[in-house]
């Protein structure tokens, strides 16, 4: 997807100049993908920002969408809490990648790549990984990983998870400081990825399968899905690795294990219950999604063929025109709101098809009813204030900031918030306020030099003590990790 089309990275220097080349090459290279691949990567794709440690690590692109994570979280809720884990301490992060691979680094963090919903036919089969992560964390089964990681000094990088709200094909916006909205993390060597790190100890492995259950089973859902997830990494120990799933290889899953958690899972008085119609709907509709965001609109049609009349084929094939055709695609996103008039999703996807073909002032209004339905969405500040900026409209910039703002207080990660947010403070001439924001989203995206360049001269031009000024000063102070290997 996106990540092997997208820019590979620069020494990130911080500098203007060079942000700004990378900015033009970013567009282009979007553009060029979008040209190439029939626009695959529009809005879900985020593509990596640079890094200093991108020249000796892989890259973790990483992708927002609000419906997405509010079903992950939802999958996830009832599970953490019978884990014992507390709510608000384990961040699910959505990996953008088709392979099926979840993990977690550390206690704080479970990364779930889009191909773990893309392959699942039911809510069951994504909520069984996440029980058996949760088994995991709540089992404390990370000791040499974060042993490891400990050692190259990377768990701050593991911090930096970037975000952003959206992605918008450049030449709409001018130079207007779009950062790709990136959204990646560098690891050291790969690290992340390696089976040695990452690979669980059998006992471990029995143990979270066994956590797993006894939470599908507080929480009344059936283990059938983990199972059948399960299952083909039963399989893929017979084949070559370079076939094999990467969380198969992390989660080693021996025949007679399987076996086992068969036997143990068939027990349950819930085993053959269903998830909520409604849960399995809203799965639909995820799945639709991130299928016709991440792939070729050829394979949508091949997936979600005209014939199939349903809310999700309606969905991925909307998506998909709008990835081929911008405006084009508007009549079906106004069919799908006609027949949910109450989803903000639809509102935030039409918004996104008006400001990515051009028209952010047109889009406005979609995003205004997507927050009026979800006002807590940080995301949806996050666009709102996008087009409000693009609006090029001088009378809406005290709206955008404040939007902004109130966005990324809900939704701290968002790198293309504080470019946008950097912008609307310029523009009103708050010139030491938006070299704050610059260097809070460069910081973010681990460029920590020309954060502390920013902050450095935003410093300058605020008063001592006042909140900006703290803020600058955090930035300022801030020693990043040396990469001692
Ligand atoms: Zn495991």
């Amino acid at each position: 997807m996106s990540e092997k089309t997208e820019l590979s990275p620069g020494r990130t220097e911080g500098s203007l100049a060079t942000s700004c080349r990378r900015l033009i090459a970013r567009t282009l290279t979007r553009t060029l993908a979008l040209t190439l691949s029939g626009a695959m990567t529009a809005s879900l794709a985020m593509t990596g920002l640079s890094s200093p440690l991108q020249a000796q690590g892989a890259k973790i692109p990483l992708v927002r969408d609000a419906e997405t994570e509010e079903l992950l979280r939802d999958y996830a809720r009832p599970i953490f809490k019978a884990a014992g884990i507390d709510q608000g301490q384990v961040e699910i992060i959505l990996v953008n990648d088709k392979d099926f691979n979840a993990f977690v680094p550390d206690a704080r963090r479970m990364f779930i790549n889009i191909g773990v919903i893309m392959d699942a036919q039911t809510p069951g089969e994504v909520i069984g990984v996440i029980a058996h992560e949760s088994g995991h964390i709540a089992g404390r089964h990370l000791v040499r990983l974060r042993e490891a990681l400990a050692n190259a000094q990377i768990m701050s990088v593991i911090g930096m998870v970037l975000g952003a709200g959206a992605v918008v094909a450049g030449a709409s916006q001018g130079a207007g400081g779009i950062d790709g909205s990136g959204a990646a993390m560098a690891l050291s060597a790969g690290s992340i990825g390696q089976r040695s790190l990452l690979a669980y100890q059998r006992g471990e492995e029995a143990a979270a399968d066994k956590a797993a259950l006894k939470y599908l089973e507080m929480t009344g859902q059936s283990a059938r899905g983990m199972l059948k997830t399960f299952e083909r990494f039963a399989d893929q120990q017979l084949v070559a690795s370079k076939y094999t799933d990467p969380y198969a290889l992390s989660h080693p899953m021996a025949r007679e294990r399987y076996a086992s958690l068969e036997a143990a899972a068939a027990k349950s008085k819930y085993f053959d219950k269903p998830a909520p119609p409604a849960l399995q709907a809203r799965h639909d509709m995820v799945r639709a999604k991130l299928i016709a965001f991440s792939s070729h609109p050829n394979a949508v049609a091949r997936v979600y063929p005209s014939s199939d009349t349903s809310l999700p084929a309606q969905y991925a094939r909307a998506i998909a025109a709008m990835q081929s055709r911008g405006r084009g695609a508007l009549k079906d996103i106004d069919a799908l709101i006609k027949q949910q008039p109450d989803n903000p999703h639809f509102h935030e996807l039409k918004g996104q098809t008006l400001l990515e073909s051009g028209k952010p002032r047109e889009a406005i209004p979609s995003f205004q009813r997507a927050l009026a339905l979800r006002p807590d969405e940080g995301q949806f500040h996050i666009w709102l204030g996008y087009a409000l900026v693009g609006a090029n409209d001088k009378s809406l910039l005290p709206e955008a900031e404040r939007v902004l703002r109130a966005g990324l207080v809900r939704d701290p990660n968002s790198g293309i918030g504080y470019s946008q947010l950097a912008i609307a403070l310029g523009r009103q001439g708050k010139q030491a306020e938006a070299d704050v924001a610059t260097a809070q989203g460069l910081s973010m995206s681990g460029d920590f030099e020309g954060a502390r360049r920013y902050a450095a001269r935003a410093q300058k031009n605020l008063k001592p003590g006042s909140p900006a000024w703290l803020q600058a000063d955090d930035i300022v102070a801030y020693k990043p990790p040396k990469l001692g290997r």
